[in-house]
């Protein structure tokens, strides 16, 4: 596998030089904001060998404008806690590129929630959603509260609050949220509610991720997750290795590692361990997933439970340590920035062979560098994870059609959408000269189509 590029023709050295005076342009423009940075610089150097190749892209200076939000909107998110104080918190949605379809993308609801987050967030979306080969543009939002030990009333009541605002913005054919870190069908459906009755109307297509009982689709909320592993087999496949024997490791518990840990164990994976903000648990034996599932999904409580349940397995404090422990296959689904260069030298070293990004930019610009020039298989996330998003199109389908599919039919096309990306990732980064570097792969493919359409749209 080639490592990141190395500029060595007339025509790299020039589409080098213009990806570096537009970067600057975006740092000035942006100071401060180093995820929104990061997630552009990732993005920026992929583009250098498509530039050389295909000048037509800077003529028309789709990158300065790529990089530019449509719009960018914050607001104040006031609520009244159990004990009756106002509490207020910061509200965003940025609708970052429609040049596909209406603006898709999750909320995030998590302390950590600021400007550069939403942005680098949605930025990603653009590319991640063009890959899923369905008419949705770019977008992402969310707030810095922190859903963790509220109770359901005060989630009701943020929520609530949120749309109030949120509402105006957004509708089926417009920009259509979903969930993501903090955000699931409980909250998505109180939000549902209050756009309805804001409404007066049941447009069941504003929000995708609602429950099966109003609108929502089945295999939503596998989809990530299953699309992960999806994605991954192929990549394992191609290079003459499965899922079935191997020994895997999976950071977080939310929706994404859940439904990853299921879909790997059904391909005849051990799973060995998975993680919360607070530590991981490591259980040689394999993962009893029922018993992650009663605790995080049921039960809410923190992953160190588990240890009492299964006195085999070990708890850990701490979130990157989990990348010590040895493994064929590591899917990092917890968040931006959990693998850094030295975990993965520590992956490198333990014989990984296979990376899948299940979360949203996991891995360091530095990380990314370290996988790729150690030959170990990288699956960036905006082609791994990007089959939540396919299915939240899928949902919107069905809601536009007033009907829904069964979970074989949607699980079946899911599938078909990880194939496909994964197909064009790879033809991307043979067609310009990396093969086997999906991370060129999957930004040139992804680019190529939004900037297809910006340039037959007009400058607009
Ligand atoms: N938050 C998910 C993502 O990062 C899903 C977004 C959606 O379904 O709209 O892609």
């Amino acid at each position: 596998m080639n490592p990141t590029p190395q500029v060595i023709s007339n025509d790299e050295k020039v589409a080098n030089e213009y990806v570096n005076q537009v970067f600057e342009i975006v740092k000035n423009r942006n100071p401060y904001e180093f995820e929104f940075q990061q997630a552009v610089k990732e993005i920026f150097d992929s583009l250098i060998p498509l530039f050389a190749k295909d000048p037509i892209y800077m003529k028309h200076n789709i990158l300065e404008r790529i990089v530019e939000p449509e719009r960018l909107i914050t607001f104040s998110v006031p609520w009244v806690d159990d004990q009756g104080n106002v509490q207020v918190n910061r509200g965003f949605r940025v609708q970052f590129n429609s040049a596909l379809g209406p603006y898709k993308g999750g909320l995030r609801f998590h302390p950590s929630v600021n400007s550069s987050i939403i942005k680098f967030l949605g930025f990603e979306q653009i590319f991640k959603n063009a890959l899923t080969g369905q008419p949705i543009g770019g977008g992402k939002g969310g707030s810095d509260f922190n859903p963790k030990g509220k109770s359901d009333r005060e989630i009701m009541r943020f929520t609530q609050s949120f749309m109030t605002e949120l509402y105006r913005y957004i509708g089926p054919d417009v920009d259509v949220p979903a969930g993501d870190i903090g955000v699931g069908a409980k909250e998505i459906g109180y939000m549902f509610g209050q756009y309805k009755k804001l409404r007066g109307a049941f447009e069941a297509g504003v929000l995708t991720g609602k429950s099966i009982g109003f609108g929502g689709s089945l295999a939503r909320k596998e989809a990530t997750g299953y699309g992960l592993v999806y994605f991954v087999q192929e990549m394992l496949k191609d290079n003459g290795l499965d899922f079935e024997g191997a020994t895997v490791v999976v950071s977080g518990s939310g929706n994404v590692a859940i439904y990853a840990i299921e879909k790997a164990q059904q391909f005849g994976a051990k799973v060995v361990a998975c993680s919360d903000s607070n530590g991981y648990i490591y259980d040689p034996n394999g993962l009893n997933l029922d018993t992650v599932k009663q605790l995080k999904e049921v039960e809410e409580k923190r992953i160190r439970e588990y240890v009492e349940i299964h006195p085999g397995a070990e708890y850990y404090e701490g979130c990157t340590g989990i990348w010590s422990i040895p493994c064929d296959i590591a899917l990092p689904c917890a968040t931006q920035n959990e693998i850094d260069a030295e975990s993965a030298n520590t992956l490198v070293v333990n014989g990984v062979k296979a990376v899948g990004e299940g979360a949203n930019m996991p891995s360091t610009i530095e990380a990314a560098h370290v996988l790729l020039e150690n030959g170990v298989l990288y699956a960036p996330g905006k082609a791994a994870n990007a089959g939540g998003v396919a299915v939240s199109a899928l949902e919107m389908a069905q809601n536009s059609m007033r009907l829904s599919w069964t979970f074989e039919k949607v699980d079946q096309k899911l599938h078909e959408i990880m194939h496909n990306i994964y197909l064009s990732s790879t033809e991307a980064a043979n067609e310009y000269g990396h093969p086997g570097n999906l991370l060129v792969g999957a930004n040139i493919a992804g680019f190529k189509k939004v900037a297809q359409a910006m340039i037959s749209q007009g400058v607009v």
